[in-house]
Parts: structure tokens; C-alpha cells; sequence
């Protein structure tokens, strides 16, 4: 047997880093500005617990273009590099500083903020620099300052240089051929805003005119003097690195136009993340108003790590039903790959997901408390969240109890155990289940909800396109309860608190009542029904068992597999009012043509009023009216 070790030669790396590491060529940026705040960090850190004795100031990180010389510099004040530390930290390929500094100060740097993982990030200053420069000067007074250059061929020069004079580092990117569009200061512009607008040093990048205010006393006529200053692209301390208690509103509402310069309207209401165990993550979340459909698919929640911005592809971190909120996440424990910009499949993954369901769930609870009035104002606005996550995650649901609300066609809201104690003296059916009637359209299901009403019964509104999947939850989910929308078979079943109605009609009428009914209507997609109700109520009335429109609902809507194999009958059912008037007069009418014109005429009628009648038939019972109107 041999044992050995395999050779990797420099040569065959390099061109591998270029290439393959980095899917995106403009993170080099992002890359080279983390290591120059890592630098400023280190520092801090030193300084505080008193190891570099030196002035730490207000370092600013520059970023500035040459286009002339096609040149691109990031000048920091960090803690520079001593030519062996050059040797060590940048002449070793995926040898990480950031991560040996955090061993070394293990305990009271874990805090610091560093940034840097894998050693790598420098190198992709290759993937756009055919050339790269570090010009450095320790923060260790006694050590000069030193080049290093290199082409991004394994040999590189290191030599002591008198050019720099103050400490920090400066890396000088010669741009190549085909990546002059990084000497734009459009693109650079729009690099630091995406990667680096909240990170944690001040980033200069050019200057900015700024206009004094004019001396009181001046003489009248005075022009404003104006003066230069440095353009800073960043706000370094942004909200969600701030404890909630220092927070108002309006500073959040600032920091979410901060995060999405285009969205003008408000957010409704956000949810700071703050935790450090099991895992380290913070955030704000924030609902927005999402009935006007727009921005929903550019402005997302942005991960961070470290206020680097990483990406905005959150599935997995964030549980889906949460995905069309906004705001940020982050935490330095989420498991990325090598370019950041990919999840890794982890358990830390599913946990943090788990936190924010939970986090999201306490906070809707802690809303509907303090401000009950505020809260059913915005529910239609959250509602479309609220019960996609009581659909898709089960800890959400156990929790929806205490801040779901059941809006009724009124327009009053209950929570759940609200709904139950005031229809459960009304509305219940013959096995003891109460019963919940809803609709889903005010104006469609009108005449339906009226007579409802008119019973005395309370009905829901329940309009979003997910609510068949909702009511299905429910009712597997909750004992002894049974949702039927108002113009559904067994709101007939209902047991009325009334006194029973007395029938018109004795048992020899009936029958040929529904024998009439039967003969003129051909239709088999009607079940004739006779029923003993009010007499002002409807004669004819189109009902729908609950079941089979649920389940076709259901599949408009996307229910699954499940109920793939589709082609549902369409099944209805035709109440007759037997003690209505109109059914006397069937009965009265002789001639056999004019009886069934009647109930032909009083189907359409029955179809109209549940939105059923269309084409064809509604032109021809148009135009049978205006005769009849004629006579
Ligand atoms: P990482 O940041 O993951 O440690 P990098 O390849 O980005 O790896 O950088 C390698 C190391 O080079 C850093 O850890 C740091 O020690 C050193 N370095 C890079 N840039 C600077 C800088 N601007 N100032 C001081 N040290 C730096
Ligand atoms: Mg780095």
C-alpha cells in the first residue's frame, strides 16, 4: 500500500478561483470592502480592550475611481499589514485572518462583527483585476510600509516602500479588459448600495456638495457659501442592530424607505427578531400593504450577515407563507457556501425558520391586544398571510386562535372563541355541530346572505382564494364544526330557534307540486326539493351541497393531488318553497303550457339570483320578460 499526499500546485488554483468560485464577478467588491471593515473592527477591537495604543479616530473606509489610469482603489484605516503578515495572510491561499483573529480572541471578540470566513474573499479581486496592488502600513508604529503585488500568477513582488505614511491598507485593483464597467460610477454607485449600505464603518465614496446655512447678520443678498464634503453611502447603524426599546415608529417606518427607496406607502406594522441562542439572528420584519400587487417580486427580505448584504433568496431561512413580507434577517450562523450567495440544507436552517413562525405568531397576539380597533382596520391587509400560515404550518395554526379574526358580512371581526359563544345558541344542526356560514362574495351571494340574516343567523366574510383550504383545516382540525357557505344545501338543516312553520300544503298536493316541478324542468343537474319554509321567502332557491363546490374550489385553487382526477358534476339542488304563494299558484294553474312556463320562468329567476343564468339563457330570458311585459 502507498499513502501520500495528492500535490495541488498553485497554478492549477488560481485560474480555478477565477472562474468557478464566484459565480458573481461584482462581489469582488463586496469582498474587498469587508476586509477593510474587518481591518477597522480588529482595530477597534484592540484599542478597546487596550493592545494597540493608538487613536482609533472615526476611520472611513474610500472607495475611489481612476478611470484614467483604469484603476479602482479601497483605501481603510484598519491595522495594515507588517510585510509577514502579507507573507502570511495574503500569500496563503484560503488561510482565513478573520477566523484566526476571532480564535485568538475568542471570548471578547465574538461580538465584533467580523466578517471574513473562508480566506478566500481577496482573491476574487482577480476575477476583474488583471493586476492588484496592496500597499500597506501596520498600526505597530515601527514597521514601514510595504507593496505586494501580483498578477494574478502564483509570483508576486513584496518590498518596503516610503509612499505610505499613515496606518491601514490600500488595495489598487488594475482593472482589465473586459471589466471596465467597474470604473462606472454608475456601477460602482449601484454595487455599494446593493452589498453595502448597511454595514457597520462609515464608506466614502467622491463628495457631495453642501450648502451652509447664511449668517443671520449677513448683508441682504448674500449667496449661500457651500462647501465639500465626503459622500457617505452607508448608514452604518442600522435598525435592526439598535435595541428595540431606543426605536420609535417613525424610526422604523425610516429605515424601511431606507431599505426600499421605491415603496412610498407605510408598512402596517414590523417584528424585531432579536436572538442569541440557540443560533445568532436579528431582523426586522415588516408587513406591508399588499393590495396594490406592486414591487411584491423585487422588494423581498434581504439576508445579511454581519450588515453585508448577501441576497434576497430566503426560501428555507424564512417560511414560505412569511415570504411576502419585507425587511431584513441577519445572522452570521447561517450556513453559506463559499460565494455566500447560496443556502446550505441544515438543522440550524429549519430552527430559525421555526423562530420566526413563532416570533410572527406572539407578535400578531401582542398587536391584537394592545389595539384591538387598529388591528381589525389592517386585517385585510394581513389576512392573506395570516391564514396561508395557518394552512401550511402547524405551530402557526395552534397559535391562530388568539389573533385570527372572523369578519362578518356586517363588518364586525371575532376571534375564534368570540364566534363560537354568540352562534352557538343559534346555529347548530341536528348532530350537535356548529354551524358557520359564510360567504364568499357580499355581492354574488347577496339575496343568499339576506335571507340568512332574515333567519336571524350571523354570516362570515370570508373572501380570500385560499379560504377552502382554510375551512378544511378547521374542520378537521376544531371538534364539532361545520362551515357552509349561504347558498349551501344544509343551511336548510339548521335547527331553528323558532316556532316550526305550520305547512300549507296536505301530502297529495306536494306530490304533484314536485311531480309539476320535475316534468318541466329537464335539466338533470337538479335535484327537486320540496321544503316547508316562510312563506315570504323565496319559492325557488338554488342550493349547492357544500361538499362538491368545496371541492371544486378547491381545485381552482390549486388543492393538490389530492383532488387531481377533477371533473366534478356540477350538482345543485332546487328548493321549492312549498308554502309560498308562487307554489299555490302552480298548483292553481291548469293549462299544462302555462304551468310550465311559470316554473321555467321561475328557475331563471332562481338561476339569476345565484349568478347561473348567462349566454344564451340569459338573452333568451330577457327577451321572454319583455314579452311578458307586453301582454
Ligand atoms: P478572510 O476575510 O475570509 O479571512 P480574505 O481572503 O478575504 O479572507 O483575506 C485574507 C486575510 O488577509 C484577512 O483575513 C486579513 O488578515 C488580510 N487582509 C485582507 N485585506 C486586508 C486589509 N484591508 N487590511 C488588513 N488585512 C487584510
Ligand atoms: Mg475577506
Amino acid at each position: 500500500m502507498t499513502k501520500g499526499n495528492i500535490n495541488v500546485s498553485v497554478e492549477n488554483i488560481f485560474p480555478l478561483i477565477k472562474k468557478f468560485l464566484y459565480s458573481d464577478h461584482e462581489i469582488f467588491l463586496r469582498e474587498l470592502i469587508s476586509n477593510a471593515t474587518d481591518a477597522t473592527l480588529k482595530l477597534k477591537h484592540l484599542t478597546n480592550i487596550g493592545e494597540a495604543k493608538v487613536d482609533y479616530g472615526n476611520p472611513k473606509i474610500e472607495v475611489r475611481i481612476d478611470k484614467e489610469n483604469k484603476k479602482l482603489h479601497i483605501i481603510d484605516q484598519g491595522l495594515g499589514m507588517t510585510a509577514e503578515e502579507v507573507e502570511k495572510y495574503i500569500n496563503q491561499v484560503a488561510f482565513s485572518g478573520a477566523e484566526e483573529f476571532l480564535d485568538k480572541y475568542k471570548d471578547s471578540a465574538k461580538d465584533s462583527g467580523i466578517i471574513g470566513h473562508f480566506g478566500l474573499g481577496f482573491y476574487s479581486a482577480f476575477m476583474v483585476a488583471e493586476k492588484v496592488e496592496i500597499i500597506t502600513k501596520s498600526y505597530r508604529d515601527e514597521n514601514p510600509a510595504v507593496r505586494w503585488i501580483c498578477d494574478g500568477s502564483p509570483e508576486f513582488s513584496l518590498e518596503e516602500t516610503t509612499e505610505k505614511t499613515d496606518r491601514g491598507t490600500e488595495i489598487i485593483l488594475h482593472i482589465g479588459e473586459d471589466s471596465t464597467e467597474f470604473l462606472e460610477e454608475s456601477k460602482i454607485t449601484e454595487l455599494l448600495s446593493k452589498y453595502n449600505k448597511f454595514m457597520p464603518v462609515p464608506i466614502k465614496f467622491g463628495t457631495k456638495t453642501h450648502t451652509l446655512p447664511i449668517p443671520e447678520d449677513a448683508p441682504e443678498g448674500t449667496a449661500a457659501e457651500t462647501e465639500e464634503i465626503d459622500n457617505i453611502i452607508n448608514n452604518p447603524n442600522p435598525a435592526w442592530t439598535i435595541a428595540p426599546a431606543d426605536l420609535n415608529k417613525e424610526d422604523y417606518t425610516k429605515f424601511y424607505h431606507e431599505l426600499y427607496p421605491m415603496q412610498f406607502e407605510e408598512p402596517l406594522f414590523h417584528i424585531h427578531l432579536n436572538v442569541d441562542y440557540p443560533f445568532n439572528l436579528t431582523g426586522v420584519l415588516f408587513f406591508p400593504k399588499l393590495n396594490n400587487g406592486l414591487n411584491i417580486e423585487k422588494d423581498k427580505i434581504q439576508l445579511y450577515q454581519n450588515q453585508v448584504y448577501v441576497t434576497d433568496e430566503v426560501k428555507g431561512i424564512v417560511p414560505d407563507f412569511l415570504m411576502l413580507l419585507r425587511g431584513v434577517i441577519d445572522s452570521p450562523d447561517i450556513p453559506l457556501n463559499v460565494s455566500r450567495s447560496y443556502l446550505q440544507a441544515d438543522g440550524a436552517v429549519k430552527k430559525i425558520s421555526s423562530y420566526i413562525t413563532k416570533k410572527v405568531a406572539d407578535k400578531m397576539a401582542s398587536l391584537i391586544n394592545e389595539n384591538r380597533e387598529d388591528y381589525e382596520t389592517k386585517w385585510n391587509d394581513i389576512k392573506i398571510v395570516i391564514e396561508y400560515g395557518m394552512i401550511s404550518e402547524d405551530k402557526f395554526f395552534e397559535k391562530s386562535d388568539k389573533f385570527t379574526l372572523y369578519p362578518t358580512t356586517d363588518g364586525k371581526y371575532f376571534l375564534w372563541n368570540e364566534l363560537e359563544e354568540k352562534i352557538k345558541p343559534n346555529q347548530t344542526d341536528k348532530d350537535g355541530n356548529l354551524v358557520i356560514l359564510y360567504a364568499t362574495n357580499a355581492d354574488e351571494q347577496h339575496s343568499y346572505i339576506q335571507s340568512a340574516k332574515d333567519k336571524g343567523y350571523d354570516v362570515l366574510l370570508l373572501d380570500s382564494p385560499i379560504v377552502p383550504h382554510l375551512i378544511q383545516k378547521m374542520e378537521t382540525t376544531k371538534e364539532k364544526i361545520q362551515f357552509a357557505r349561504v347558498d349551501a344545501d344544509h343551511v336548510n338543516n339548521l335547527i331553528k330557534k323558532d316556532e316550526p312553520i305550520i305547512s300549507k300544503l296536505n301530502e297529495t298536493d306536494k306530490e304533484t307540486l314536485k311531480k309539476s316541478v320535475e316534468e318541466s324542468i329537464k335539466d338533470k343537474k337538479f335535484t327537486v326539493q320540496l321544503e316547508d319554509l316562510d312563506s315570504t321567502d323565496a319559492p325557488f332557491t338554488i342550493t349547492q351541497p357544500e361538499f362538491i363546490r368545496r371541492m371544486k374550489d378547491m381545485q381552482a385553487t390549486g388543492g393538490g393531488g389530492m383532488f387531481g382526477m377533477g371533473g366534478f358534476p356540477e350538482m345543485y339542488n332546487l328548493v321549492v318553497n312549498s308554502n309560498s304563494e308562487f307554489a299555490g299558484q302552480i298548483l292553481k294553474t291548469e293549462d299544462a303550457e302555462s304551468k310550465e312556463n311559470l316554473i321555467k320562468y321561475a328557475l331563471d329567476l332562481a338561476k339569476l339570483s345565484q349568478n347561473l343564468l348567462k349566454g344564451k339563457d340569459l338573452t333568451d330570458f330577457i327577451q321572454r320578460s319583455y314579452k311578458q311585459l307586453e301582454k
